[in-house]
């Protein structure tokens, strides 16, 4: 009897320790950390950025009922080029669905490294492994596994362009704003926010203007982290104020929560390359995003 116990637990214990079919696979958003890395910088109007976009294009297209490319430019104060932008868009479920939510973000990076301590550096493009490419791999990777959620739950998949242009916030958050001004002719109801989640040394607490502008939804993302045994990566407690893409959402009516971790060292530096990140961070944050999808109701959030 004894035995029969074990065996079954050890049983047990290597189904949920092997990734199924359907689970999120922290390797392969890996995988897509470090290809954005290898292009180079993605700086609006240099080839790695248009590389960069085609790669989500493409994956999206694969594993979204309809994609699209929504373009947009800007005249950058800092040399008065015109700069190209492009959000790219999946839908899974949307025309059918009767809830939909947004998962947003950014996939730029920043064209000036100016947190350098050294001058000479801060004219240089930061590498973005965690501000720009952490949040892109995780959705990318999340991608593969939603299809399978209920159909009345519909899901855009929005990786927005011009978050980090800058230096200015006036010259930020540039594709969330578009998006935001363009939204399809059905709605989202809510809006979930990634940026920065890729730190080795990973903890998100609660971001204030995600509390304050949409409070139930981060409750409920907070209250459903801890049911899942997920507290330490995602603490009830609050954190400083980020300005971030989430604020231009909720002010067009989409209630969104910024998951952040803004305690990062390399931040807005050269040094933010993907030795600083982990596959585990990225896993935690997926598994944590595929765990509320999953849940029976998880988007009444009114
Ligand atoms: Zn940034």
């Amino acid at each position: 009897m004894a035995f029969t116990t074990i065996a079954l637990a050890l049983a047990l214990s290597f189904q949920t320790a092997a990734p199924t079919d359907n689970s999120f696979d922290q390797k392969a958003s890996w995988a897509w950390l470090t290809k954005q890395c290898d292009f180079g910088p993605r700086v609006p109007n240099t080839a790695p950025h248009v590389k960069c976009r085609d790669l989500i294009f493409e994956e999206v297209k694969k594993r979204c009922d309809t994609a699209e490319l929504q373009p947009f430019t800007h005249k950058w104060s800092q040399d008065g080029s015109t700069r190209k932008m492009w959000n790219v868009i999946g839908y899974q479920n949307w025309d059918t669905a009767t809830t939909r939510v947004v998962l947003l973000t950014h996939w730029d990076t920043r064209p000036s490294a100016d947190q350098e301590s050294d001058e000479a550096n801060r004219k240089k493009p930061i590498p973005g492994a965690n501000d720009g490419a952490s949040g892109t791999a995780v959705l990318l990777e999340l991608m593969r596994h939603t299809k399978s959620v209920p159909k009345s739950l519909g899901i855009c998949y929005l990786f927005v362009d011009g978050e980090d242009l800058g230096p200015g916030l006036d010259e930020m958050f540039l594709g969330a704003d578009y998006f935001a001004k363009h939204q399809p002719a059905k709605k989202p109801q809510y809006g979930i926010l990634l940026d920065m989640i890729g730190d080795a040394d990973l903890e998100i607490p609660i971001e204030p203007n995600s509390y304050h502008k949409a409070e139930k939804l981060t409750l409920g993302l907070y209250r459903h982290a801890k049911s899942i045994g997920m507290e330490k990566t995602f603490p009830m407690k609050l954190q400083g104020e980020i300005l971030d893409d989430h604020l231009t959402m909720n002010e067009h009516g989409i209630p969104t929560v910024d998951f952040i971790d803004f305690s990062y060292d390399p931040w807005h530096t050269l040094s933010d390359t993907p030795d600083k990140c982990s596959a585990q961070s990225l896993g935690k944050v997926g598994k944590f995003l595929q765990s509320w999808l999953n849940q029976e109701e998880p988007w009444k959030i009114k």
